[in-house]
């Protein structure tokens, strides 16, 4: 049963002075870009105020083996499960030590679960709950990682490899992204199994081998396959938003961010062709003339936005951390809105959290200095905001751009963005309250997940997707995730692995 929330807004005497007073301060876009980290823009929020009651009881005490869980991470980042576009070009054997390295690390796993191996790589557990009239519950990260460019690997500090386990930190590709996700799903599992803890509803864990190049053969064949089951997932806990530590001028605080909508994408094909000719007698308007006023266009016009839903729930408990002029803005915005939006619009940041966003990413016309090309390609790349649709946009551009002669193709792999995960189902609540139990000084802030990951693949099976891992990232991590020395805290893997056992403890009850 969805639990009832105030979020309360405190409301602040009115001054009309404050119009004029307006923009924003540094301090407060410093803020705002930080809740941005990690490619993610705000949208949606749960203040960590107003919870009410609890829906479960919240466990924080165990005793698993901290050093064998350590030793296991690091040795899960040994294995170089690298995945590239071409697919021919994948080395699969690293995939296939891993999931016997799995297979034989957890043995309560794999005495008690059932274990499907899908798409070629992917892992899919089963445990069985005690109450088959509850839905399931599902947890999924992947075990793929992003190729270490060949020209770095002398910056590393540690190989990239090697799962290195020094200075309070794992080392090595994938410690981030996501193979601290993968690892402490399994630990906790492994630990509950172990001290004869059954859950009452069956979860699913699945370790995807495929998502960084899309996840067609692993997480879309795992929900195809649970799909053709009539499975209905009560909730879906995916890989996304870390816990932001020291990002924000002004809020100490550690950042929470709970993606629960995630933008979607696709790209645009402008094409314009003329009869060209010799520049000695140019057109009044040439192929590169109308295709840069139609892109222009697209730039001077951008898709509407709104301060409105999601967003301000994200803005809600960064406000009382603000300046008295923006506290009075953000607690006022029906007065407000219009200013709160230009501001927002300015900073790239914040803008990609407002609106869908158009970057131009190629251009290609021209072959000689005095021949007029015949034909010329623009390609845009718009980030479809949960308010828009592929077709919303598609309407948008032949609006805009106001010109017939002007073809306009849907390029191959567009994504709807991804319906808004709700912020009063039981499942965020206990999602809120274990984050809040294991990190109680944490802002919790519901966000809008820009970055891709598996979770697209499961909306026919549930509405409740939360994308959230409590890594703790401070600004200088940013980088790190598909980049140079990609590390983990040793102590904060150790919370991932105490945050899962809560969160299936939490999770498994009937709620
Ligand atoms: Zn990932």
């Amino acid at each position: 049963m969805p639990s009832s929330k105030a979020y309360g807004s405190s409301s602040i005497t009115f001054e009309t002075s404050f119009v004029m007073n307006f923009p924003l301060s540094g301090t407060f876009l410093t803020c705002v870009t930080g809740i941005i980290f990690f490619a993610i823009t705000a949208a949606g929020c749960q203040s960590s105020a107003p919870v009410q009651e609890r829906l479960s009881p919240i466990y924080s005490e165990y005793e698993f083996d901290e050093d064998l869980a350590i030793q296991r991470m690091s040795r899960s980042i040994q294995f170089p499960t690298v995945a590239v576009e071409d697919t021919t070009r994948i080395d699969y054997q690293p995939y296939d030590d891993f999931i016997d390295f799995i297979i034989e690390s957890y043995p309560n796993i794999n005495e008690k679960m059932t274990l499907e191996i899908i798409g070629g790589h992917s892992m899919l557990y089963t445990w069985e709950g005690s109450n088959p009239d509850l839905n399931a519950g599902m947890f999924i990260g992947h075990y793929d990682v992003v190729p270490v460019e060949e020209s770095t690997l002398d910056v590393w500090t540690y190989e990239p490899y090697s799962g290195e386990v020094a200075d309070g930190f794992i080392w090595g590709r994938g410690a981030l992204d996501d193979k601290g996700g993968v690892m402490s799903v399994m630990e906790a599992a492994e630990y509950l199994i172990e001290t004869g803890f059954q859950p009452e509803r069956t979860f699913y864990i699945a370790l995807n081998h495929d998502e960084e190049i899309g996840g067609l053969l692993g997480a879309r064949r795992i929900a195809d396959h649970l799909e053709a089951q009539g499975v209905q997932l009560e909730f879906l806990m995916d890989e996304g938003s870390p816990i932001a530590e020291n990002i924000i001028d002004g809020i100490e605080l550690p950042l929470a961010m709970i993606g629960v909508a995630k933008k979607g994408a696709v790209n645009l094909e402008l094409r314009y062709s003329d009869d060209g000719g010799h520049s000695s007698m140019p057109p009044s308007l040439s192929v590169i003339g109308t295709l840069s006023r139609a892109v222009t266009r697209i730039e001077d016009n951008p898709m509407p936005s709104s301060y409105r839903g999601l967003i301000t729930q994200t803005f809600e408990p960064l406000i009382p951390y603000l300046s008295y002029r923006e506290r009075l803005a953000f607690n006022n915005p029906w007065l407000f809105r219009r200013v709160i939006e230009r501001q927002l619009s300015r900073n790239p940041a914040t803008n990609a959290a407002l609106r869908t966003t158009a970057g131009i990413t190629m251009f290609e016309v021209g072959v000689k200095e005095n021949v007029l090309p015949v034909e010329g390609r623009a390609v845009i790349n718009f980030r479809i905001h949960p308010q828009d649709s592929v077709n919303d946009v598609i309407n948008y551009v032949e609006e805009t751009i106001d010109n017939p002669d002007i073809t306009i193709n849907v390029m191959p792999r567009a994504r709807e963005p991804s319906r808004v995960s709700s912020t009063e189902a039981p499942s965020f609540k206990v999602l809120h309250d274990t984050i809040e139990d294991l990190f109680p000084d944490a802002l919790i802030v519901p966000s809008l997940f820009i970055a891709g990951s598996d979770s697209r693949h499961f909306h026919a099976l549930t509405d409740n997707i939360y994308r959230f891992r409590p890594i703790r990232a401070t600004h200088d991590d940013r980088s790190r995730v598909h980049g140079i020395d990609e590390r983990i805290r040793v102590y904060n893997y150790l919370e991932m692995v105490q945050f899962q056992i809560d969160l299936i403890r939490n999770g498994g009850v009937d709620f």
